[in-house]
């Protein structure tokens, strides 16, 4: 059931993806996450020719900004470092551009545009009016003290704070991108513009955050996996659920899943994983939430408190389970991760983290007929609150955490409405990831159609 194209559709996408890769050498990332896409979206538009007209691919395709920058900061020590910055606005036909931030060793312009590429269809999804953005650094605030974060996050706003605004651009947080380096980001924006202004979502309770927004991502990932259970008459009840990551996305799929009934056997951060057959129960939840978000501590700390079993630089797709939540990064699960999973019983996927699963692995599950959740649709939790953040900021209001919460369940379920209306196959099962990619292009694409060539 992997997915089969037409010898024009095959013919179009790969004569695109060609020029994708061609003019943008060294992103291999940015290339999967653009044939992911493109496959579904050109077998779309071969039966939907109205589609294809005005060079839409070509410019979907193609960023509509790149910006990067030198970020000079000082350390504690008095050593000057110089680190790299960039935003990605790559699509603004629903909405200002909309992402988060990424500070990670490993961040190149190619995972920013991977990302930023894949948030154009997520946040179209989620109904809200936000176009496709994502930005970031090569800096590591992991091992830096409070004070060089802080002078790294303003020296990176002093050149983004040109180019975002509450009606250009909004970013939020992404890995390595928490609470506390929003609160510095935003002072430094306030400092530099003079305004007070919801250029930036995750901001904290007392100066303009949203409810429900830290937890956002990792709740709407588990209704999101809900969703799909209960279309086929399961639920997360009694399920074993595996969990990969120990940060933001990861810990609050975990809260999620206790309070639903359901049992998490597994977490990880990138030493290893921790294996806990008992359960990481609520109480051992809100311990690892405490040593992962306040004392920044490793997860094998939890093995040496609980003594569950620490497997070092392990992943946790040999641990048998019912549903699997990747929720640390792209490409964790290759072909063969996949075909262990599917070989254990797992039987549902949510993505908590963006592009977790390889186009092989994808093609494992849907050959295995697991359900699976694509990171576009089943992550978008957090993207979504983002949008209720900055209604609220236009409002100068709050909403109740019971107002967020239904708000977030009800954009979930009918995102997954969306995936069942264009991911129905012959058979009763769902393609959740064409549905979503077919479903998040089809409202871009009017938006762009009736704006002209830009
Ligand atoms: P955090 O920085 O809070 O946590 C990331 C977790 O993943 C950590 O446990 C980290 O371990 C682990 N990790 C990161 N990189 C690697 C790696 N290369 N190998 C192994 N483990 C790794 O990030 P978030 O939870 O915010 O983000 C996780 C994923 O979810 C990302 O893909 C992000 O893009 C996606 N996402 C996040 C959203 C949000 O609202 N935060 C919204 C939508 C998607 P360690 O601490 O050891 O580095």
């Amino acid at each position: 059931m992997s997915t089969t194209l037409s010898d024009e559709a095959r013919t179009k996408s790969e004569a695109l993806i060609e020029r994708v890769v061609a003019k943008n050498p060294g992103e291999p990332e940015f290339h999967q996450a653009a044939k992911e896409v493109m496959q579904d979206v050109i077998a779309f538009t071969t039966e939907h020719p109205e589609f294809a007209q005005q060079g839409l691919l070509e410019r979907l395709i193609e960023p509509e900004r790149v910006i990067s920058f030198r970020v000079a900061w000082t350390g504690d020590d008095g050593s000057v470092n110089v680190n790299r910055g960039w935003r990605v606005q790559f699509n603004g036909a629903l909405g200002p551009y909309k992402g988060g931030l990424r500070f990670h060793p490993s961040v190149t312009q190619g995972t920013l545009k991977f990302l930023a590429f894949e948030q154009i269809f997520k946040n179209s999804l989620t109904g809200l009016a936000m176009g496709g953005g994502k930005g970031g650094s090569d800096f590591d605030p992991k091992g830096k003290s409070d004070a060089e974060v802080m002078r790294f996050c303003q020296s990176f706003m002093t050149e983004l704070f040109r180019h975002v605004g509450a009606d250009t651009d909004v970013p939020a947080g992404d890995i390595g991108v928490g609470a506390r380096e929003i609160g510095f980001l935003f002072g430094q924006y306030r400092r530099l513009s003079q305004r007070f202004e919801g250029v930036l979502t995750g901001k904290s309770l007392d100066w303009g955050g949203s409810l429900i927004r830290t937890e956002a991502t990792g709740y709407g990932c588990v209704y999101f996996a809900r969703n799909m259970l209960e279309r086929i008459g399961d639920s997360l009840k009694d399920k074993t659920c595996v969990v990969s990551g120990s940060g933001n996305v990861a810990l609050y799929t975990i809260e999620k899943l206790n309070e639903l009934g359901a049992k998490v056997v597994a977490a990880s951060d990138s030493g290893g994983v921790v294996y806990d057959k008992e359960g990481i129960n609520p109480e051992k939840a809100a311990w690892l939430k405490d040593l992962k978000e306040n004392r920044r501590g490793r997860i094998h700390e939890y093995a040496d408190r609980f003594g569950a079993e620490y497997r070092p630089e392990g992943e946790p797709w040999t641990i048998p389970c019912d549903v699997a939540f990747p929720s640390a990064t792209q490409n964790e699960i290759d072909k063969s991760e996949a075909e262990t999973l599917v070989k254990n019983g797992c039987k549902c996927v949510a993505e908590g983290a963006n592009m977790p699963s390889t186009i092989a692995a994808i093609d494992v599950f849907k050959d295995a007929g697991v359900l699976f959740g694509p990171a576009k649709a089943a992550n978008a939790g957090g993207v979504a609150v983002s949008g209720l953040e900055m209604a609220q900021n236009s409002m100068r209001l709050s909403w109740t955490r019971e107002e967020v919460d239904a708000k977030l369940q009800s954009i979930m379920a009918n995102i997954h409405n969306a995936c069942v209306e264009h991911g129905a196959t012959s058979t009763d099962h769902i393609d959740y990831a064409r549905g979503a990619n077919i479903a998040g292009f089809v409202k871009v694409a009017r938006a762009m159609l009736t704006q002209g060539v830009i």
